[in-house]
C-alpha cells in the first residue's frame, strides 16, 4: 500500500449508479472512509471522450456496448485524495465481476452484471493522473480538509 497521503484517484459513477440514485451513497462511502473531494462535476460525455476513457478495451467484443452504456446518460466524475486511495478506492469498489464482489463492496452491494457495474475506479496512480487530466483538464481544486488531522497523524 502506499504511504503516500496526497494520492490521488479517478472514481466515476457509471450512467447505471446516476439512474440508479445511488450517487449519494458512493460519494457517502469516500467521505466517511476519510478521502478528500477535490473534483466533481456531472457530464453526459461524447463516444469520444468515452473512448479514451477505455481505449485499452478498444477491440474488445464488448467494447460497442460499453460505449454505448456509458453515453447513454450522465455520470459522475470525481477525484479523491489520501491515504492509499487508488488501492483503497479499487477495493471499496469490489472485482470487476460483480458476481465475484463480496458484500459490503459498491459492486457487491449493488451489481450483478459485469456490463453494469455501477463505478469505475483507477487501477493504478499512473492510470489514476491519466484520467484525472482526461476528465478534469481545468484542474482539481486546492483547499485544506481541516478533518485532515482526525484521519492521518
Ligand atoms: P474495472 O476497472 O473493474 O471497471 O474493469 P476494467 O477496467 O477491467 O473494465 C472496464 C469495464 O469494461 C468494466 O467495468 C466492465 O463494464 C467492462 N468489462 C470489462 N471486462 C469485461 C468483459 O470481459 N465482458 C464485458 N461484457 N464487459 C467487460
Amino acid at each position: 500500500m502506499s504511504c503516500n497521503v496526497n494520492e490521488r484517484t479517478y472514481i466515476m459513477v457509471k450512467a447505471d449508479g446516476v439512474q440508479r440514485g445511488l450517487i449519494g451513497n458512493i460519494i457517502g462511502r469516500f467521505e466517511k472512509r476519510g478521502f478528500k473531494l477535490i473534483a466533481l462535476k456531472l457530464v453526459h460525455a461524447t463516444p469520444a471522450h468515452i473512448e479514451k476513457h477505455y481505449e485499452v478495451w478498444s477491440g474488445t467484443p464488448f467494447f460497442p456496448g460499453l460505449i454505448k452504456f456509458m453515453t447513454s446518460g450522465p455520470v459522475v466524475a470525481m477525484v479523491w485524495q489520501g491515504l492509499g486511495a487508488v488501492e483503497t478506492g479499487r477495493a471499496m469498489l469490489g472485482e470487476t465481476n460483480p458476481l465475484a464482489s463480496a458484500p459490503g463492496t459498491i459492486r457487491g452491494d449493488f451489481a450483478l452484471d459485469i456490463d453494469r457495474t455501477i463505478c469505475h475506479g483507477s487501477d493504478s496512480v499512473e492510470n489514476a493522473e491519466k484520467e484525472i487530466k482526461l476528465w478534469f483538464p481545468e484542474g482539481v481544486v486546492q483547499y485544506d480538509a481541516t478533518f485532515a488531522s482526525w484521519i492521518f497523524e
